[in-house]
């Protein structure tokens, strides 16, 4: 039986699969296997045959926060948006959802629901697993801050539930950026009741927000680089005077100077090169260290970030 046959005993398969249809950016080579598992059993097998046959794979939610490179990944990328995407509310907050969920469908159920927590994350265009794994977040909060336990799939393929405090979260830090061999299953989180206006009213005041500062009418990946600590990175790169400026089609939002838009015939080397240019300038000038936030995925170890 052949690798292919094995693997669509699991789910779904596309075989040969270009990634600039599952990122944001728009941007990304082909990849050997873009899968869906039926359930999280068909997901353990999955992962079971892809380690026997020494296939790389990653697991990706939206793809709303990576620079996949442009060649050939001869691999697999397991998707769990479609399939496990079931979430449940109790009546005292505790929200238990599958990693696959979109965080901004879960934050507009938990204001159907009068659930404070997670307004934050309304405009947030990733899955919960990307979110856990990049503690996502906006406003002075993120998602740690509503997280009880996240669900992971271990390297020994067991699932074991692993207590926030022990997965060190910090500022779009967690230990999953550490640990590849984990994949996220589901969390259980936290939420508050609250009065629903309320919730509502930030939520629509945040998204309008969103609307005047981003330039979200063309493919990004959010803010490209993380804050420093002393000053914000949108500042540094004005200050470089880098606002609008384009390599090949990737260009510095003129909207916003911390997003790299892709002009529509961008390609991961672009944005790179743009990613690159800016670190520089940074370091030369000010001394400051710009680091990514954007995820480098199928990069050449060399020029990863
Ligand atoms: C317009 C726009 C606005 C944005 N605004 C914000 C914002 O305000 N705040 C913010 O923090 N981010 C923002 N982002 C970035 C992005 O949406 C977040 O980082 C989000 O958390 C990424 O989720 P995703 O599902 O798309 O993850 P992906 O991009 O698919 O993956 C990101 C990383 O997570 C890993 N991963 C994903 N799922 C799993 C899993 N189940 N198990 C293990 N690893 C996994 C992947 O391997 C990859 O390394 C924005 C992006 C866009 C395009």
């Amino acid at each position: 039986m052949s690798i292919l046959e094995r693997l669509k005993s699991y789910g779904s398969v596309l075989v040969e699969e270009p990634m600039s249809k599952h990122t944001t950016y728009k941007i990304g080579g082909v990849v050997d296997y873009y899968m869906y598992p039926d359930t999280e059993l068909a997901l353990i097998h999955m992962i079971r045959i892809l380690k026997e046959e020494k296939i790389p794979y990653y697991v990706l939610g939206r793809g709303s926060n990576l620079l996949f490179h442009d060649s050939h990944f001869h691999g697999a990328i397991i998707n769990l948006d479609k399939t496990l995407n079931n979430f449940y509310f109790e009546p005292n907050g505790t929200l238990v959802a599958q990693a696959g969920c979109s965080i901004i469908n879960l934050a507009n159920e938990a204001m159907k629901r009068s659930f404070t927590g997670l307004e934050f994350a309304s405009g947030i265009p990733g899955s919960l697993g990307g979110c856990l794994f990049m503690n996502a977040g906006a406003y002075q909060s993120d998602l740690s801050m509503v997280l009880e336990a996240v669900c992971v799939l271990n390297d020994k393929g067991d699932l074991v539930w692993i207590d926030k405090n022990d997965l060190d979260y910090k500022y779009r830090h967690s230990l999953f950026q550490r640990h590849r061999n984990m994949t996220i299953v589901a969390a259980r989180l936290k939420l508050e009741k609250a009065d629903q206006d309320k919730i509502r009213q930030l939520m629509h005041s945040r998204h309008e927000r969103r609307v005047r500062s981003q330039p979200l009418d063309k493919p990004c990946a959010g803010s490209v680089f993380r804050n420093p600590a002393q000053i914000p990175a949108w500042k540094v790169i004005d200050q470089l005077g880098l606002r609008g400026h384009q390599i090949g089609g990737a260009k510095i939002s003129e909207k916003h100077s911390n997003f790299i838009v892709n002009e529509g015939n961008a390609t991961a080397e672009d944005v790179h090169a743009l990613i690159s240019m800016i670190q520089k300038l940074a370091k030369e000038k000010y001394d400051i260290e710009l680091i990514t936030e954007v995820e480098y995925l199928n990069w050449d170890e060399k020029k990863k970030i």
